[in-house]
Order: structure tokens, then C-alpha cells, then sequence
């Protein structure tokens, strides 16, 4: 008789939830994996898959425009947001599917309902307790929101997915990926779109020619945005929401979308009760091996917040299977990451910041900014942004940068060669593929003079 119901008991059937608890099976362990919501967590249900869905959507009023310099006469184009609300959902549905028939596959055990840690083995679910060698907990984050009076009137990106109809007018609080991702959605789908943000800038933490990039590019298609402001209070009459600013402005709307960040879903799950160790912010405090304060319990993804990306939490659910039940300890290499913003024009990134590669070590700057081929005929008036950051010394390339379209679909290639330490040299030494916007990577041969480069 096994001590144990289980051999690992998921808490959250999200991305690192689900791939750890697959792969684990697959090693042969007995699994159950727990979840009071859909199965594929905020990624796939609330996140980065219905999302992008929406910016595709979006994209199209873009492209009948543009296709008029084509020699294109696109009649008066219809849009419909509640067959596009069902198309995404349907999706979502057979996503859904996918991923049960996936733990089915492994022999995972689904469990419905909300997880709670009874004891460093126990797990209750619904009144009943299940016990296991080892728990992992993978219950991500959830929409966080500053407590001003009328915050309750406010939607977040969960509900923003779902809106039964687009609203004519919308205001965004918040600069960060999300609130800069939906500004693009709602304003290419025909809303007045204000955008709220408490710092100088949109995008704090990415490279500074991208943020003024981006954000002239968002100007440019008619997003306002309102630096330095911060909202006091919002009102609701009727339809219309004020928002009373504090810089003792008034702005009226027919929407007001929070994206003020993400905590950790740590709330309820016994924690504390069992000695797993919380950070101020609330994440669990874990190891290089994701292992928390306590031996058998791990936590990877969004609820540990370390780099909070779906990718990077898939690699720390593999790792800890491998770890735990596939007899390889395996730690997840967190340099060089990439990540994308699906913004319009969408940011592709990976590496150090000019800025971060300044701390570091003395750094050569080469930047490009072109007209897009397609917009030369569609006479769009947008500029693409490349930027590659080299270490001095070594010749390594430390940074690549772009705003631009595919900029996502083209850094995921650049990445592998950050990953592999290639320089400059290396850069220079590959053939382009002409005609294409990614050759620029490969064709920069002017450095920045210095004065130049830090001011750009
Ligand atoms: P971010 O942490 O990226 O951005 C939060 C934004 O809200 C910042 O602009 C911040 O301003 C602002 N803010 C925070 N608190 C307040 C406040 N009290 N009042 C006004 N503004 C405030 O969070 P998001 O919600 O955009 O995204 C959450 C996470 O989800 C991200 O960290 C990311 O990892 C992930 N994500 C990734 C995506 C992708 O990979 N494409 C897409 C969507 C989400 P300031 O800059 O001044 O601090």
C-alpha cells in the first residue's frame, strides 16, 4: 500500500501547473492535479491565447486601409464584436478539451475545486482530503487594483475578454503590457481610447528607445496618452463613468479598464498553516529548484513571481518533474529571456537594455528605423525600430530590440542566438533574407556615437 494517495498533488491547472503534472505522469507518477476554474489557467483562458486572438482581430481594419495602396477597393467593412466574442470562445472551448484529453493521456487525475493545505501532505478539496509525497502549487496571479473611491465600478482584463458590446469610448489606467496590448485592440476596433499611466512612460523596465517608439506609434493611431496622471476617484451616472483626475482634470467615458499589475494567488491555500514562506508581495519563496521553505511542497509560475511569462513558468513545471520524478535535478536558465508585447505595432525583445547593458559594461550601439516596405505603397505613416546592444570587450551581443509588425515572430529566432552567446561579428557574418524587415539584424554596420546613444 502506497503512504500516499498520490505521488504530487497540483494545485492549478494552468501552464506550469499542467505541463508539471503531465510530464510527471509521464514519468510514471501518480498525479492529481486541482482547479476551481477552467482547466489552462490565465495563459489560455484569460490571457495571452484569447488575447492575441483579439489583436488578429483587430488588425484587419488596418489591413483594409493599407490594402487601398495595393490597388484594393474594400467596400464599407462590417464588424461584428459578438461573433468575434464567440469565435474566441469556441476556442477557448477546444482548448479546454485539448487539455483534458492531455492529463487523460498521463493518467492525471482531475479534481474539482478549490485546494487548501491541511497539513504538508494534505490537501483538501471540497471537504474531502487527498494526500501526497510532494504538492506543487501553481495558482498564478490575479488582477491587483489601486483602492480609490469607485474602483468597483471598474472592469480588468478578465472582463475586458468578455464585454458583451465594444464600448464607443474606453480609459485604460496603467502602462504595462496588458493596458498597452487591449489600448491597441480597443482603438484599431474603432473606440477613443485614453490611456492613464502614473509615469512618464509606457513599458517601465523595457529599452527606452522602444518605449518612445511604441508610444509615438500609438499616438500616431490616435491613442491618447496621459503621462504623469493618476486617477482620484471614478463616478458612475447612468452609462457614463467620470474619472476625476488628480491634476483636477475631468474625463467622461463609456468604459474604465484597470491594468495595474498582478498578484499572487496565494490567498486561502493554507500557507501559513503549514510554514511555506511568503514574500511581502505574497509569492512564495522558492529555490533554484522551485523548491519552497518547505522540503516536499514547490510552487512554480506567476504565484512565485519571478519572471511571470507563460514560457518561463512551462520551464519550471518541467523542471521540477524532471527534478522530482525523472532523476535529473534541473534548474531553469533565466538569461535572456524574450518576451513580446502584442501592442500595435507589437514589441519583440530580448536581452539587456542599453541602460542595464550600461551597468554592466562599456556597450556599442547600432539602431535602425525604416519605413516598412509594406507601408512605402500603403503610405501608412510608421517607422520600425531595430536596436542591437554589443558588449565592447567581447564583441557579444548583449540586447536585440524591435517595434515593428512580427517583431514577436522574428526575436524568437534572435533569441537563439543570444542564447548560444553569439556576437556581433556572427551578426554581421549571416546572410540577410531579402527582401525582409529582419535582415536589418543582420546588415547594421553603423555603430551609434556615443553621445547619441544613450539620448536616443
Ligand atoms: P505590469 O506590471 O506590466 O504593469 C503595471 C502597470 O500599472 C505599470 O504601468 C504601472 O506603472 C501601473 N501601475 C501599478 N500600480 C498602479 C497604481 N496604483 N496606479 C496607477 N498605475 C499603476 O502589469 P500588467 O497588469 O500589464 O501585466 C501583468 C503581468 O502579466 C506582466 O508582468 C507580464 O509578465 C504578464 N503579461 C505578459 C504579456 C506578454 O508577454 N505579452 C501580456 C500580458 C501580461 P509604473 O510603470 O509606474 O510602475
Amino acid at each position: 500500500m502506497p503512504k500516499y494517495d498520490f505521488d504530487m498533488i497540483t494545485i492549478g491547472a494552468g501552464s506550469g501547473g499542467v505541463r508539471a503534472s503531465r510530464v510527471a505522469g509521464r514519468f510514471g507518477a501518480r498525479v492529481a492535479v486541482v482547479e476551481n476554474s477552467r482547466t489552462g489557467g490565465t495563459c489560455v483562458m484569460r490571457g495571452c491565447v484569447p488575447k492575441k486572438l483579439l489583436v488578429m482581430a483587430s488588425h484587419f481594419a488596418e489591413d483594409f486601409e493599407d490594402s487601398r495602396g495595393f490597388g484594393w477597393a474594400p467596400g464599407a467593412a462590417a464588424f461584428d464584436w459578438p461573433a468575434l466574442i464567440a469565435g474566441k470562445d469556441r476556442e477557448l472551448d477546444r482548448l479546454e478539451g485539448v487539455y483534458h484529453r492531455i492529463l487523460r493521456e498521463a493518467d492525471v487525475h482531475e479534481i474539482e475545486g478549490t485546494g487548501r493545505l491541511v497539513d504538508p501532505h494534505t490537501v483538501e478539496v471540497a471537504g474531502r482530503t487527498h494526500t501526497a509525497g510532494h504538492i506543487l502549487v501553481s495558482t498564478g496571479g490575479w488582477p491587483t487594483m489601486p483602492k480609490i473611491p469607485g474602483i468597483e465600478h471598474v472592469i480588468t482584463s478578465n472582463e475586458a475578454l468578455d464585454l458583451p458590446e465594444l464600448p464607443k469610448r474606453i480609459v485604460i489606467v496603467g502602462g504595462g503590457y496588458i493596458a498597452v496590448e487591449f489600448a491597441g485592440i480597443f482603438n484599431a476596433l474603432g473606440a477613443e481610447v485614453h490611456l492613464i499611466i502614473r509615469a512618464d512612460n509606457i513599458l517601465r523596465g523595457f529599452d527606452d528607445a522602444v518605449r518612445n517608439a511604441l508610444r509615438d506609434e500609438m499616438t500616431k493611431r490616435g491613442i491618447r496618452i496621459h503621462a504623469e496622471s493618476r486617477v482620484g476617484s471614478i463616478e458612475k451616472a447612468g452609462d457614463t463613468y467620470s474619472l476625476h483626475l488628480q491634476q483636477a482634470e475631468m474625463m467622461e467615458t463609456d468604459l474604465v479598464m484597470y491594468a495595474t499589475g498582478r498578484a499572487p494567488n496565494t490567498r486561502g491555500l493554507g500557507l501559513d498553516d503549514v510554514g511555506v514562506e511568503v514574500n511581502a508581495k505574497g509569492a512564495i519563496v522558492v529555490d533554484e529548484y522551485s523548491r519552497s521553505s518547505v522540503d516536499n511542497i514547490f510552487a512554480v509560475g506567476d504565484v512565485t513571481d519571478r519572471v511571470n511569462l507563460t514560457p518561463v513558468a512551462l520551464a519550471e513545471g518541467t523542471a521540477v518533474a524532471n527534478t522530482l520524478f525523472g532523476g535529473t535535478p534541473t534548474v531553469v536558465d533565466y538569461e535572456n529571456i524574450p518576451s513580446a508585447v502584442f501592442s500595435q505595432p507589437p514589441v519583440g525583445t530580448v536581452g539587456l537594455t542599453e541602460d542595464a547593458a550600461r551597468r554592466r559594461t562599456d556597450v556599442d550601439i547600432y539602431l535602425s528605423r525604416f519605413r516598412p516596405m509594406k507601408h512605402t505603397l500603403s503610405g501608412r505613416d510608421e517607422l520600425t525600430l531595430m536596436k542591437i546592444i554589443v558588449d565592447r570587450k567581447t564583441d557579444r551581443v548583449l540586447g536585440c530590440h524591435m517595434v515593428g509588425p512580427d517583431a514577436p515572430e522574428i526575436v524568437q529566432g534572435i533569441a537563439i542566438a543570444l542564447k548560444c552567446g553569439a556576437t556581433k561579428a556572427q551578426f554581421d557574418a549571416t546572410i540577410g533574407i531579402h527582401p525582409t524587415a529582419a535582415e536589418e539584424f543582420v546588415t547594421m554596420r553603423e555603430k551609434l556615437p556615443d553621445h547619441e546613444a544613450h539620448a536616443v
